[in-house]
């Protein structure tokens, strides 16, 4: 088991323990006699949940209530008459892969508490009607949805495409100047580098790009470049629903390794 599945597993459990022996202790009814114990007992679990928490370097915001619950907005690109690049093996569009990924993606980041909003949740693009100007409407939207949703963080969901095929790899922009951008951006960097360094490929960088999608919030967003669809061994990977549940698990990793890093 990986170290960011581990901490994330152990975190689930600290909290449901506490939870559980405190609504069990509240259940029971709270006599004056025993009120002071059973706050005792319910601070007592509280206090390991968060020492837990805490040592395992899991920030609590993300495992406290459903109202504080931090929120990411995933935002899958392309989409409609908008394919995006394509796989040149499989011919697979772009703006599948991209809904594919996001779909893993917030499904991984569910699971370890946080509240996932999304742009595109089908294949149609967010334009309305293909008529002209359909692209333009289409990244509208996408920031309308953005800016209502207010999320902490942004998550923008691409393929790469690149005129030699030995390019590989995932790669993570950032908006210039965004100092928590560029955190944000190193920190998925750095995971998804350690998942292509398994399949022998080289570590990229983080780097900055005047893309509209990093323009939506001022809170830190970022793109991530999934991988190639001009090499096939990187499009073999990322046709594979292993590995998109693996690059979904290092963008979430990445995700709580920066929140970690913004808390200490
Ligand atoms: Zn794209």
């Amino acid at each position: 088991m990986k170290a960011d599945v581990f901490y994330k597993r152990v975190g689930q459990v600290c909290v449901e323990r506490g939870i559980f022996r405190f609504s069990r202790a509240y259940d029971k009814g709270m006599k004056k006699s025993i009120f002071a114990m059973v706050l005792a007992v319910a601070m007592g679990f509280i206090t390991a949940v968060a020492l837990c928490v805490r040592a395992l370097n899991v920030p609590q915001a993300v495992f406290s209530d459903a109202d504080s619950k931090m929120k990411i907005v995933i935002d899958a690109g392309h989409g409609g008459i908008d394919g995006g690049v394509m796989g040149k093996t499989t011919g697979i569009k772009e703006s599948d892969l991209n809904l594919e990924i996001t779909m893993r993606l917030k499904e991984v980041l569910i699971e370890m508490g946080f509240e996932v909003a999304l742009t595109r949740k089908t294949e149609a693009g967010l334009y309305d009607t293909a008529a002209k100007g359909f692209k333009k409407r289409d990244m509208q939207k996408r920031k309308e949805i953005i800016q209502e949703e207010d999320p902490s963080l942004v998550i923008s969901v691409h393929q790469n495409l690149f005129p030699s095929k030995s390019s590989r790899g995932a790669q993570v922009f950032y908006r210039k100047n965004s100092e928590n951008g560029e955190k944000f951006a190193k920190a998925l960097q750095a995971q998804l580098n350690e998942l292509y360094g398994e399949e022998g490929v080289k570590a990229r960088n983080a780097a900055t790009g005047n893309y509209f999608m990093l323009e939506c919030t001022e809170n830190p967003s970022v793109i991530v470049e999934c991988g190639f669809l001009s090499s096939p061994a990187d499009e073999a990977l990322l046709v594979s629903p292993a590995w998109q549940r693996k690059l979904a698990e290092r963008i979430a990793a990445g995700v709580v390794a920066y929140l970690a890093g913004e808390l200490s």
